[in-house]
């Protein structure tokens, strides 16, 4: 029977168990499997022979007791006993789900997920389970250097050497770095302690242009209720965001919540599927604005732990600051803002974001953000540690950092080859402030090295030498610098006096642009997704989809 790209079938296997059915219709929210017939006629099946449709689906290859669903990707790859096993965490969203990495020799085979009823219970998305392909396509193995229009294959020396040359003669004025969305702390810290000693000050974190301030307290740009707060949440306000698309599991366990009841959900945003019913209050600022004169809000104040859930991409417009500033001042007017429940909740969607917010990397006084970089014009050397969402105009000087060959090493001048998530030990902080570490499953290929020890090699070569030779003694130097960062495992939570100083800067004006979803391609959010066949198939089939429902 045909499933879609992600499962393959053997139904001569099936018990008639319905665990499947049972996921979908409960767990994913998207009903699409049943059983037709009856006695020794039943078969379970999609009812049309469809592809599937979930974020979730392919969980149904886990809870399958007998192997009559399995993985298609995956199908006569490799034999569990040849692989090593290596626990570590998802980048692909902001959530941080917990997964094991199996590798047979250098090469990724798959990825599971692992318990952590903290974060993904035992779930994890279709796009953290099937990126595989992608980490061993159009890897960036060497560096390049941009000669007459064309890159060439260089050596580190040629390429290091070329980026000196053109900062030499650049004002540190007309110097700017950017991160992306895959990049780890250590990275980031490395790369905004050269820049300091380069006397940079464009720094930007927000290559999507989200008015994120970390002067306003780290509260402010936290999912501080935590994931697992959602269980004991009691109402819900969304704003500006689609959750299903930008952090698959947590929506999932908004739809658990819902189905156990007493549980209100009123959207501000996009009016999409989200698995579970709610109430639509409208679609931009304004309703924002005057959400404390909605009937929803008597049961956003009736309840006892309201949640208020933002979008970290309803901040990413002009607008955005006062967006933010109204999202605080519906939390506080709702009551969701007490001594023993903080209840604002920003939804980021890239997994370095909280990181490199808590690190402060993000322009100085009167330096260029990531828009004003992009810019033609403004800048003469920019550093991009795997920005691949951004276009860069034409003029400046750019040096790609990353693991794939997409958007950023296509703008690139020179690229420097670094490590993808399973090839590198390094720190992620996922969207509620939690430390996490992610274990090295695989070596980088070829020539490319970890990110950190790149821009290390880069100081020495620039005159301006990081004083950390190993990735013990950098995060030696992380850790004094930001404590907080050595609590693997563990949440700082913001204070909730942040969101009630946030609230008081309503003031601005703001525009009449409906909220957007974060989230346009969900298999396509990042360049490793971008580079894996099995992402574009769902993709594609997703598309499929969309354009015939367009058509009926
Ligand atoms: Fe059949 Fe497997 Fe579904 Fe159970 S989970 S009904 S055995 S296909």
């Amino acid at each position: 029977k045909y499933l879609g790209a992600l499962v393959k079938t053997s139904m001569n296997r099936c018990i008639q168990c319905t665990r499947c059915v049972r996921f979908s219709a409960e767990v994913a929210g998207v009903p699409e499997l049943g059983a037709t017939g009856r006695g020794e006629d039943m078969e379970i099946t999609t009812y049309l022979e469809q592809a599937m449709t979930s974020e979730l689906q392919a969980n149904v290859v886990d809870i399958c007791p007998v192997g009559a669903l399995t993985s298609k990707p995956y199908a006569f790859a490799a034999r569990p006993w040849e692989l090593n096993k290596t626990e570590s965490i998802d980048v692909m969203d902001a959530l941080g789900s917990a997964i094991r990495i199996d590798t047979r020799g250098r090469e990724v085979m798959r990825i599971l997920p692992r318990v952590n009823d903290a974060i993904n219970a035992e779930w994890i998305s279709d796009k953290t389970r099937h990126v595989v392909d992608g980490l061993r396509t159009q890897r960036l193995d060497q560096p390049y250097l941009r000669e007459n229009g064309r890159l060439r294959p260089a050596s580190w020396s040629e390429a290091f050497s070329a980026i000196a040359r053109k900062l030499a003669r650049a004002n540190p004025k007309r110097v700017g770095a950017l991160i992306g969305d895959l990049a780890a702390v250590e990275e980031i810290f490395a790369l905004k302690d050269l820049m300091t000693r380069l006397g940079v000050t464009n720094l930007d974190c927000r290559q999507d242009g989200a008015m994120l301030d970390p002067n306003w307290g780290r509260a402010s740009y936290l999912f501080n209720p935590t994931i697992a707060g959602i269980d004991a949440a009691d109402a819900l306000l969304i704003v500006g965001t689609n959750p299903r698309k930008e952090a698959a599991i947590l929506n999932a366990r908004i739809r658990k919540r819902w189905l156990a009841g007493n549980f209100p959900v009123g959207v501000i945003g996009p009016k999409v599927d989200l698995t579970y019913g709610y109430d639509y209050l409208g679609a931009g600022p304004e309703t924002l604005a005057d959400v404390a004169r909605h009937s929803f809000a008597d049961m956003l104040r009736k309840a006892e732990r309201p949640l208020v859930l933002v979008g970290a991409t309803a901040f990413a417009r002009a607008d955005g600051a006062t967006i933010a500033a109204l999202a605080a001042k519906a939390a506080v007017d709702l009551g969701a803002v007490k001594d023993d429940w903080n209840g604002y909740g920003v939804l980021q969607g890239a997994a370095s974001r909280v990181g490199a917010l808590d690190l402060g990397f993000v322009p100085g006084e009167g330096a260029l953000n990531a828009r004003q970089m992009a810019a033609f014009g403004t800048l003469d050397v920019v550093f991009l540690l795997g920005v691949d969402e951004l276009d860069i105009a034409e003029g400046a000087f750019a040096v790609y950092i990353g693991s794939n060959g997409d958007r950023g090493a296509n703008r690139a001048d020179v690229i420097l080859p670094g490590a993808a998530y399973p090839e590198k030990s390094a720190i992620y902080v996922n969207t509620e402030g939690r430390v996490q570490m992610a274990a090295r499953a695989s070596f980088p290929p070829g020539d490319a090295r970890e990110d950190w020890a790149i821009v290390r090699a880069l100081s020495d070569v620039l005159g301006k030498r990081l004083p950390y030779d190993s990735l013990a003694s950098l995060r030696r130097a992380l850790f004094a610098a930001y404590p907080h960062m050595q609590r693997v495992g563990q949440i700082t939570p913001g204070n909730p006096a942040d969101v009630r100083k946030l609230a008081e800067r309503t003031g601005g004006s703001t525009e009449r642009t409906p909220f957007r979803a974060g989230v346009s391609d969900f298999y396509f959010t990042n360049p490793i997704a971008r580079c894996s066949a099995v992402m574009a198939e769902c993709s594609a089939l997703a598309l499929g989809r969309a354009t015939m429902t367009a058509a009926e």
